[in-house]
């Protein structure tokens, strides 16, 4: 019997047969990605509890077979579900999907990693609450710990997600157990709600990272305003774009800005409002200018601006509008401002969407179905995410860079400037293809490759790594990478849990 024969009997002696998955078709699905892998899963398990999910990395250290575990698993443009090394048992913990604590007056929402955006909206909802949990641009399918692991970004004032967390539960490969914060200490009565605990805070240290399984999580939640005003304005050219950047940079300092706003360029608005116009272009790629200015001429111009504003009422509401239109005064047609929602119900107060999934059929000659997987659907979708100080001269600097290189490699640059901190912007740039082209998987590995190193070297590095960047060394000037190998081999001496994820170790094969 070999070392997978023998953990795949005792895994499903610990988690029940049917919850140990080997049929091809189930493994050649969680083996698909939206761009080329090449990683073999001889496995799924899907635990219950924390005690399966501490047996299963048991089971997986005493006989060497290495684990990847998801939440849900909709880690799209990033990798999905595959593992960063071949040979991994894929660990899904979409069953422990139960909400374990609420707390209206503290504002808290302690979760399971199954739960996702739409159960937690739903649950909320269900309670009459008045608070909201920060929604994505993403599925509304995906998981909640999974997101915050990935240090993701979402819509509203908690937008930098794992800001707004603490109180972690982890397992760590040995079947060890942990809390962080004051949820180590027997009848805490500040676990979901004190962050740092004393000593060491260890949070981070299981964010982006193969340290451990999260098996618990707490979010801090907004509380839904009663004055919630969506705004949008097109910006002609990028001359007016960079000085809006500054000028509303200040006003996320001074606090009228709470929360993401985000800056789109056209390609980016025109991929989440429609899919290629094949008909149009006569099948011709990339989109030829003439049907780009024509899109543009809908929009209104070359960028997009949007954002909400937050008051508790109308009084403080009208200040900040006042405030908001002068920065953004000088524009050709004027900033639209939405109506303020009945009972609050908006995308930057919690109410999730799949509408943006439209931007990965975008190079697909099928329509985007009702039920979005760009897995399954092939869509080909690869994102490039980088950091860039909140200024219009470096935005202008990186944006320029963003822009070209997809050209080169006859892809459309899909961009945008994500906002959730006054210091900081999120550049985030997505290609999009057909995987279903021959070629096609290669010329966007390539043209990411191409763009990571041309950031890179102009100083904007990743804020997340995908698989995509598998087998790219993150080049470091101090002793980082060897500390954080020290660590991983302290917490995980087998190496069994996701071997080559953010470069911990390397990646192994089997
Ligand atoms: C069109 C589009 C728009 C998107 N918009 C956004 C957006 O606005 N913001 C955003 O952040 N992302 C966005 N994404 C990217 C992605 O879909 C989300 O980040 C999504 O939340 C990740 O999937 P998930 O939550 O199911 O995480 P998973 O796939 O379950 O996990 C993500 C990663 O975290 C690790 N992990 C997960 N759970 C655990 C655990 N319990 N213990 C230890 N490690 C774990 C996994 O190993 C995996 O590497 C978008 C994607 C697309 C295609």
């Amino acid at each position: 019997m070999s070392a997978l024969e023998r953990a795949l009997a005792e895994w499903r002696e610990a988690l029940g047969e049917p919850h140990v998955i080997t049929e091809p078709d189930a493994l050649a699905e969680a083996e698909t990605a939206t761009f080329a892998t090449s990683q073999r899963i001889p496995a799924i398990l899907r635990p219950a509890s924390t005690e399966e999910v501490r047996a299963s990395l048991r089971i997986a250290q005493a006989h060497g077979i290495p684990v990847y575990p998801v939440s849900s698993g909709r880690n799209w443009g990033y990798g999905s579900r595959v593992p960063p090394s071949d040979g991994c048992a894929l660990m899904e913990l979409g069953r422990m999907n139960r909400i374990l604590g609420h707390d209206e007056r503290l504002a808290y929402l302690t979760v399971e990693p199954g739960v996702t955006f739409r159960q937690a909206h739903a649950w909320l909802r269900a309670q009459g609450s008045r608070l909201f949990i920060t929604t994505i641009g993403g599925s509304a399918d995906a998981s909640l710990i999974g997101n915050a692991l990935e240090r993701g970004d979402g819509r509203g004032p908690h937008a930098d997600i794992f800001q707004h967390v603490c109180g972690l539960e982890v397992v760590l490969p040995t079947g060890e157990h942990l809390e962080t914060g004051h949820a180590r200490f027997a009848g805490s009565r500040t676990a979901p709600l004190f962050r740092w605990g004393v000593g060491p805070s260890l949070d981070g240290l299981f964010s982006q990272s193969s340290l451990g399984v999260v098996t618990r999580m707490t979010f801090w939640l907004a509380r839904k305003q009663p004055y919630l005003r969506e705004f949008f304005c097109a910006v002609p050219d990028e001359a007016q774009l960079f000085e809006r950047v500054d000028r509303l940079q200040e006003l996320a300092l001074d606090g009228t800005l709470r929360g993401s706003f985000f800056f789109w360029n056209d390609l980016k608005a025109f991929s989440v409002a429609r899919q290629y116009p094949f008909a149009e272009t006569h099948g011709r790629t990339p989109l030829p200018a003439w049907a780009l200015e024509q899109f543009r001429e809908g929009l209104g111009g070359r960028w997009a601006i949007s954002g909400a504003l937050h008051a508790p009422d109308a009084e403080l509401g009208a200040v900040l509008e006042r405030r908001l239109l002068a920065a953004l005064d000088g524009l050709p047609r004027p900033v639209r401002l939405g109506p303020i929602p009945s009972e609050g119900e908006s995308p930057f107060q919690g109410v999730p969407s799949d509408a943006n999934l439209t931007m990965a059929y975008w190079r697909k000659r099928s329509p985007r179905p009702e039920a979005p997987h760009p897995d399954r659907d092939r869509c080909g979708f690869i994102w490039c995410s980088v950091a860039v100080p909140f200024t219009g001269e470096e935005a202008r600097r990186a944006v320029d860079l963003a822009e070209r290189i997809p050209r080169l490699f006859g892809l459309e640059p899909n961009l945008a400037l994500l906002t959730h901190s006054p210091r900081c912007l999120y550049l985030v740039l997505a290609l999009a293809y057909d995987r279903d082209v021959r070629g096609e998987d290669a010329r966007a590995q390539a043209c990411y490759q191409a763009l990571s190193r041309e950031l890179a070297g102009a100083g904007y590095y990743p804020t997340r790594l995908g698989l995509q960047s598998a087998g790219d060394t993150l080049a470091v000037t101090d002793d980082s990478l060897a500390v954080l190998q020290r660590i991983k081999s302290a917490v995980d001496p087998s190496g069994i849990l996701a071997p080559g994820r953010y470069a911990l170790t390397p990646p192994r094969d089997t």
